[in-house]
């Protein structure tokens, strides 16, 4: 039984039916894909994400993942990292990384980024060391308690290099300011980026919306080996003498001995029932875990704006924009721009998050100026992540106290920020602890 059909949920199931367990996973809302979904526009009738979603090449379980459920051609990953940006007064510079070995292509990259004053483009030469022994052990160079600033102003980061390229990507792999967050998760994305290959660090951007682009394979590729996906199926796990005693879900009491908890942190306390006390620490220290917003504004204009699938948007609110229309085709017509960390854009209202979103795209993309807005929504994810600050509780184990109890979700103690790979890793270690049982 796996209770939660986001990616951990559906990277446990697909595991288990793979191993050929007969699985029933039950999800309380009416749609799978959790936190990394899509819905319908009501006004065009596309499909939209709740919030763009980007991949790395080292995201190796995601990988495992769409591979098993026949989806890996739905994601298009870049042959090495580049990433084109354009500045607020509208210029444009391109990071490409050249096919050399990995990280010496990340070096040679910022050497050439005409964005950069030499010294800084140098500075980069700091990191090398720190990055190599990050990559060799896996682990943190980082010390507890340090935040992602300090890291960086430790190894000699400063000035537009780190505006620009490891603000940015700390935002958004961690989603939360550099100097809030902690370093060693985001020490960790860098260990993993720039990794043995060099496309461990390209971006691999979903070619269908979310739902398609694994949700819905998923979900097929469970039912094609006997199993089962319910929707609308508020689940509720009763534990009696230490062990895992039965489910409820809609009026029904369905006896089970093994589940997979795939639920966010936010979820546990109401997920589960009866004699909990040896569970009581994992349950209030998920209680405690603060949690990070990210709010998305997508934009309908008269018209093509970009030439380029994305930009980054250095110093803006609105820290990242991609044209849905050259992801997905003509299906999609708008811009989705994104707000990671987005604590202080949250309290907004729409109208002005629409305000805003637009004013940025026409001052930063000179595509844009001549066109005309014709509507714009909002997506405020409120517990899009859970907060990696120093002092957040620990991070549980996949096992649990409890016979028959395994936890998944991006919030497991994978060592990973809040990811989609830390999901489906975390799903496919609960999977192989119920196999292996
Ligand atoms: C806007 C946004 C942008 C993001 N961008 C990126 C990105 O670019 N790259 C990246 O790697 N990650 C990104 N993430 C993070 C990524 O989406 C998450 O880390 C991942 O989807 C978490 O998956 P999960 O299965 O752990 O949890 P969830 O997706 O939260 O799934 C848990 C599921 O359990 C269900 N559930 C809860 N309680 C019950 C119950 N009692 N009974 C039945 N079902 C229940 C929920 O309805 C939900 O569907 C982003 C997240 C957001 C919100």
């Amino acid at each position: 039984m796996v209770v939660g059909g986001g990616v951990a949920g559906l990277s446990a199931a697909t595991a288990l039916a793979g191993a050929g367990r007969r699985v029933l996973v039950l999800e309380a809302r009416g749609e799978l894909g959790g936190r990394a979904t899509a819905f319908a526009d009501r006004t065009t009738g596309e499909r939209v994400d709740n919030g763009q979603h980007v991949l790395l090449g080292c995201y190796r379980e995601t990988f495992t993942l769409l591979r098993r459920i026949g989806a890996e051609g739905h994601v298009r990953i870049q042959p090495t990292l580049e990433v084109p940006y354009l500045d607020a007064a509208g210029r444009r510079s391109v990071l490409r990384c050249p096919p050399l070995p990995s990280p010496l292509h990340l070096l040679a990259g910022v050497m050439r980024w005409d964005a950069l004053p030499w010294r800084e483009r140098l500075s980069v030469l700091r990191l090398a060391r720190p990055l190599l022994r990050a990559r060799a052990a896996l682990r943190t160079p980082a010390s507890a308690g340090e935040t992602v600033s300090a890291w960086l102003t430790r190894h000699g980061q400063r000035g537009r290099l780190r505006e620009w390229l490891w603000e940015p990507l700390a935002v958004a792999a961690l989603n939360q300011s550099p100097s809030e967050a902690a370093a060693a998760p985001f020490v960790r994305v860098l260990a993993e980026m720039f990794g043995r290959d060099r496309t461990d660090a390209s971006l691999a951007l979903p070619l269908v919306p979310l739902h398609e682009m694994y949700a819905l394979p998923a979900r097929r590729y469970v039912e094609s080996r006997g199993g089962e996906v319910r929707l609308h199926a508020l689940a509720r796990v009763h534990v009696a003498d230490g062990e895992v005693a039965a489910i409820d879900v809609r009026g029904e009491r369905i006896a089970c001995r093994r589940v997979v908890a795939a639920v966010p942190w936010f979820g546990l306390r109401a997920l589960l029932a009866g004699d909990l006390e040896p569970m009581e620490p994992i349950i209030a220290n998920a209680e405690r875990l603060e949690s990070k917003p990210i709010v998305t504004v997508n934009l309908w204009y008269d018209r093509t704006v970009m030439d380029d699938l994305f930009v980054g948007l250095p110093g803006r609110a609105m820290q990242w924009v991609f044209d849905k229309r050259q992801a997905f085709g003509e299906r999609a017509s708008h811009l989705s721009l994104v707000s990671s960390g987005a604590d202080a854009l949250v309290a907004l209202d729409n109208p002005a998050l629409i305000d805003l979103a637009s004013r940025e795209v026409a001052a930063s993309i000179p595509g844009a100026r001549g066109a005309t807005l014709l509507r714009g929504t909002v997506i405020r994810e409120k517990r899009a992540t859970f907060s990696l600050a120093p002092g957040q509780p620990p991070r549980p184990a996949t096992a649990t106290p409890i016979r028959g109890l395994v936890l998944a979700g991006d919030w497991i103690d994978t060592g990973l920020p809040g990811t989609i790979e830390s999901a489906a890793l975390a799903g496919h270690r609960a999977a192989e602890q119920l196999v292996n049982w």
